[in-house]
């Protein structure tokens, strides 16, 4: 029995739907997935309608958080929020209206710099609720602007390019703290991204509970490195794909259904408090 704990669906930056996020974990014979959408709840509910049309198959109610710190962005993700509650959801309004902002600011800067594009254009591109930079590489492709998403980044959108704005994001501290009050809990998405590895320390010592081992962008020292690491602070293991749709990697990085039922423990204890 194996699970997926990092699914991206069409709502944030994703590609399929989180109907058929479901339908394909189900066909890949796994037994759960979590919907982990950047910033946004949005396609938990649909996934979890599609599940219980599905024998013991689970849908864990997730989130990644993009938070920043030492100048490198940090995701933090969680597990069996409260999606609905209204603390949650106020601050991933405020996220997105910060999302929207920059992504007008980058749109102006094309602009003076003569490249026609609109927020309009780009808004097309971000079906579901979160949009990002990957929205407005996929306008500038289409309008034959760029000839490839990597060149839209290479040319303008990446960090030191003529249109790049810097988010003004939240730190990976407070996204901890978001996800507690939320009845979330926290874990350290793909540690091995991180450059200042003191950051890691940083947030275990802050209170993350668990701690992403598996991950298609780790190898397997990191693998042991992490798993070390988590025996030592006696935090959760978790793992996942990370899976955005295309390519199909679903199920890539399989991980014990042990896993779930141990963030479920740490839910029931969190309840109980
Ligand atoms: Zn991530
Ligand atoms: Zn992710």
């Amino acid at each position: 029995m194996r699970v997926d704990l990092h699914v991206h669906t069409a709502f944030s930056d994703g590609t399929l739907t989180p109907e058929q996020a479901v339908d394909t974990a189900y066909s890949l014979k796994l037994r759960a997935i979590a919907i982990t959408d950047h910033d946004t709840v949005e396609g938990i509910k649909p996934a979890l309608d599609r599940a219980k049309e599905y024998s013991s198959f689970e849908v864990i109610p997730g989130i990644e958080i993009n938070a920043f710190y030492l100048n490198e962005e940090i995701h933090i993700l969680g597990y069996y929020i409260d999606w609905e509650n209204d603390f949650l959801r106020s601050t991933l309004k405020s996220l997105q209206e910060e999302r929207v902002e920059r992504i007008k600011k980058i749109v102006k800067k094309l602009n003076d710099m003569g490249i026609e594009i609109s927020f309009e254009d780009i808004l097309a591109k971000a079906s579901g609720s979160s949009v990002g930079r990957p929205h407005v590489a996929a306008a500038l492709v289409e309008k034959k602007i760029v000839s490839s998403i990597k060149e839209a980044f290479d040319l303008y959108l990446d960090k030191g390019k003529p249109a790049f704005v810097p988010r003004e994001k939240i730190t990976p501290h407070y996204a901890v703290d978001v996800l507690k009050k939320s009845g979330g809990i926290p874990v350290l998405a793909h540690p091995g991204k991180i450059k200042d590895q003191s950051i890691v320390k940083s947030l275990i010592d802050y209170g993350i509970q668990g701690i992403e081992v598996y991950h298609k962008d780790h190898d397997e020292e990191m693998v042991q490195h992490y798993k070390k690491i988590a025996s030592k602070y006696g935090l959760l293991l978790t793992g996942g794909s990370d899976c955005h749709g295309k390519p199909l990697i679903m199920g890539s990085q399989p991980v014990p259904y042990e896993y779930v039922t141990q963030l479920k423990q740490i839910k029931k204890q969190l309840c109980i408090q």
